[in-house]
């Protein structure tokens, strides 16, 4: 889902945000306060528990009645990060850092926000920002992304392969979508109904890609008005029926 405009953000958490940020801009604020918690020998992947340290939390547990991924909890005058049991690597750290945008504006003095979808999304972008900060991103990149380079950053960064293929849709001109047992799973700069009519070789690649074979191949994608041609390349995911996709104009 894209929510791009400014001024689309209404809450009294991105209010605080921006003034923290000094702009208006949601992306450059988060970009801003992040780059105060994090020190500036941090390189991939970024650990997370000198975050922690400048934010007042104190650890991480797991509570196994948790019935969501994660939870910050005050205990006296410190933090807490609970978790759910089980979590894979790359989900338990994004659901750290998303708990440390929690901590983030508990550190912002009296009437911190606690509630409210825009909180959520604005911790959300405070996780990916975190684990994958603007410049150590573009530097790891460089200014061609490839999917290869792609898949080893997913790695050095420790987040999962759509975190990573996400914040390359971001920040670079590319889609990606993820397919798990021949269906679309998750998509990235591209909405999933896009691909409603798409040409014969997405369907071609998929198969290929479940077959556990690497591949490329043009494809023409549903524009609105028209179809736009990209270039697509795949990558199964090791032994799983799992692949990911990159799309380049
Ligand atoms: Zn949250």
């Amino acid at each position: 889902m894209k929510r791009a405009s400014r001024s689309e953000w209404r809450s009294a958490a991105a209010k605080r945000l921006q003034k923290l940020g000094g702009t208006s801009c949601i992306d450059e604020a988060v970009c801003n306060v992040v780059a105060r918690v994090l020190d500036d020998y941090q390189c991939a992947p970024i650990d997370l528990n000198a975050v922690m340290n400048k934010l007042n939390v104190v650890g991480v547990e797991t509570d196994d009645q948790l019935i969501v991924a994660g939870e910050l909890r005050k205990e006296k005058d410190k933090l807490k990060i609970y978790l759910a049991p089980g979590l894979p690597k790359g989900r338990r750290r994004f659901t750290i850092a998303h708990e440390l945008g929690h901590a983030f504006f508990e550190s912002t003095g009296p009437g911190c926000p606690r509630v409210g979808n825009e909180l959520e999304a604005l911790c959300n972008k405070i996780a990916a920002e975190l684990l994958m900060p603007t410049h150590i991103f573009k530097r790891a990149v460089g200014s061609n992304p490839t999917i290869d380079s792609l898949l080893k950053l997913a790695s050095d960064f420790e987040v999962s392969t759509s975190a990573l293929f996400l914040r390359a849709a971001k920040l670079y001109k590319c889609c990606s979508f993820g397919v798990d047992d021949g269906a679309i799973h998750w998509t990235a700069g591209l909405a999933k109904h896009r691909f409603a009519g798409a040409s014969s070789s997405l369907r071609r690649g998929i198969e290929c890609a479940m077959r556990g074979e690497a591949g490329s191949d043009l494809v023409d994608i549903n524009a609105g008005q028209s179809f736009t041609r990209w270039q697509m390349e795949w990558r199964p995911l090791g032994g799983s029926k799992q692949a990911v996709f990159l799309l380049k104009p």
